[in-house]
């Protein structure tokens, strides 16, 4: 059993070759990490403070009685700690991240660099409006762009992540039916492909949720929708390219039968990378829309960065958006920030401040270095690698829908694993061994065995290969009976399978000394 060569030297499976059992504790440069609160004693610190000068009696009742119970750690010690972490983990900036539904891109240094200009990143958020005009400027020519590129006239840019931007529409489609006198409109209807967030915000607003069929081509299935919709309903969420990697051809007549029903449409803009500067979703009759910035616009995602969700609105529902919002005056901009006056059917806010002020510089950067016609290449580009990947792992795996072209993910089943012995999950493991991380797995449900990957424009022809390259090796040695290679894997990583079972069911929340540790002595008392 060898792993694939892909520009490496084919090596000796180590599991069968050796094992690992002379080793110490690490391997292959990397030491075995124990927890922050482990690996410290309690008798060291990596700062060294002068005794207090003040009489401890200043403090009254309030003085520490107990110790503080930080980890005793010297910096190197600490450095070394999250390094060796970083080091365990795959990331953006060390290769191909192909999971699809996130849109996980190369994020450019250049947007790094403005969004650690004093002028934006010591902001306060609490300084007055007169200080921080240029801040404010940003933030709106951000939302011009995003108004632009959407086709929409309003846009409340405070949601913090692609859900909460979820949970602003629907809130402010809510103010609308209620402001309308059609409060009991309380039903939301949602695609089987939907992503988990679309329901649960749904349910989270207090609406019940109602699945809509989905026809054998992938797509909303108009007559089930139309069958359902009816005077209760407040809404239909509908995701644009759709999770299957499909644009939905018969989009405007669902923005139709819709409006025709009483209901707004609510677009979940995730994949709006796939469409940014071809389509305008106002075009086509959508009334409220989420744009990921972290997805689209290539602000850090995950562990990288806090998310950020604007939600463009149409004119119908724009007198219902959260405040704040900002204004030109005569003094230069301004913030509308209480529900009155013009603001007066504002359904209050999201969110203290004005939002992910270090993901607007960033998402606007990487706007301004694209041009507009560079986004609509981006938008262009992402499809086209897409594209390329389901043309070349067509040749061993089972598209799930082989007909025509898929946007910007190229969407697998596991028929083709069929009598192999080996799930979705073990070839996914498998993939690790080769250095990639795995596409998303059993997402979207509708799929068997679901192989979801969004390769995104900023991968090269070269890098493609390589990952294409692995791939068909691996499905042809799955094919080829090699079930121990998938079923054992990962073999090379850190940690090998983990048991995602006891992790969900019983999580380890928070570190308890093990029974034997000393109480921690008060640093202070010296
Ligand atoms: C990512 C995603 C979401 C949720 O966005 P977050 O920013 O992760 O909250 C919703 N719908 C779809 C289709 C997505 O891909």
């Amino acid at each position: 059993m060898t792993l694939t060569s892909v520009g490496r030297p084919t090596r000796p499976h180590p599991a069968i070759s050796e094992g690992h059992a002379s080793l110490t504790g690490g391997r292959g440069l990397l030491q075995d990490e124990p927890l922050l609160f482990e690996l410290g004693g309690w008798d060291k610190t990596g700062v060294d403070l002068p005794a207090a000068e003040h009489d401890a009696s200043d403090l009254g009742g309030l003085l520490r009685t107990t110790p503080i119970g930080l980890p005793g750690l010297s910096e190197p010690e600490t450095l070394r700690h999250y390094v060796r972490l970083s080091q365990m983990n795959h990331a953006i900036d060390l290769a191909l991240y192909p999971l699809g539904s996130c849109t996980m891109k190369h994020n450019p240094r250049l947007n790094e660099k403005l969004a650690r200009l004093a002028g934006f990143a010591d902001l306060h958020p609490l300084q007055p409006v007169s200080t921080a005009q240029g801040a404010l400027e940003l933030i709106d020519r951000l939302a011009h762009w995003l108004k632009t590129l959407t086709g929409m006239p309003a846009v409340a840019m405070t949601p913090k992540a692609g859900a909460h931007g979820e949970l602003c529409g629907l809130l402010t489609i809510r103010a609308a039916h209620e402001a309308a006198g059609h409060g009991h409109r309380r039903r939301v209807l949602v695609p089987t492909s939907a992503h988990g967030t679309n329901p649960a915000t749904a349910a989270f607003v207090g609406y019940s949720v109602q699945e809509i069929a989905q026809t054998a081509d992938g797509r909303v299935d108009l007559a089930d929708l139309a069958a359902k919709l009816g005077p209760d309903v407040a809404a239909i969420m509908v995701t644009n390219p759709n999770t299957c990697g499909l644009f939905e051809r018969e989009v405007i007549e669902i923005a139709r039968v819709a409006h025709a029903s009483g209901a707004y449409f609510y677009c979940d803009g995730a994949n709006f990378n796939a469409i940014v500067g071809r389509v305008r979703p106002g075009d086509l009759g959508v009334d409220a829309m989420h744009i990921n910035l972290h997805k689209t616009f290539s602000t850090p995602h995950g562990g990288g960065g806090p998310g950020a969700g604007p939600v463009v609105l149409s004119a119908a529902l724009a007198p219902f958006a959260p405040a704040p919002w900002i204004v030109h005056g005569p003094a230069g901009l301004t913030l509308v920030e209480d529900a009155r006056d013009e603001a007066a059917a504002a359904f209050g806010r999201m969110c203290a401040f004005q939002g992910q002020m270090g993901m607007f510089v960033r998402a606007y950067a990487y706007m301004r270095s694209h041009g507009a016609d560079g986004l609509r290449q981006v938008a262009e580009d992402a499809v086209l690698n897409a594209n390329y990947v389901k043309a070349r792992l067509s040749a061993e795996m089972t598209p799930a829908f082989p007909d025509g072209p898929c946007m910007h993910e190229a969407l697998f089943d596991d028929s083709w694993l069929e009598g192999c012995g080996i799930t979705t999950l073990d070839f996914a493991k498998a993939m690790i061994d080769e250095g990639f991380h795995p596409m998303t797995m059993y997402f979207p449900l509708v799929v068997h065995g679901a192989m979801l990957i969004e390769p995104t424009e900023t991968e090269s022809r070269r890098e493609l290969d390589r990952f294409c390259d692995a791939l068909l090796a691996l499905a042809r040695a799955a094919k080829a009976g090699d079930t121990e290679r998938f079923t054992g894997a990962p073999y090379l990583a850190p940690l090998r399978r983990l048991d995602e079972t006891m992790a969900a069911r019983k999580p380890k929340l928070a570190w308890r000394p093990e029974p034997t540790t000393v109480a921690p002595a008060p640093l202070a008392a010296e």
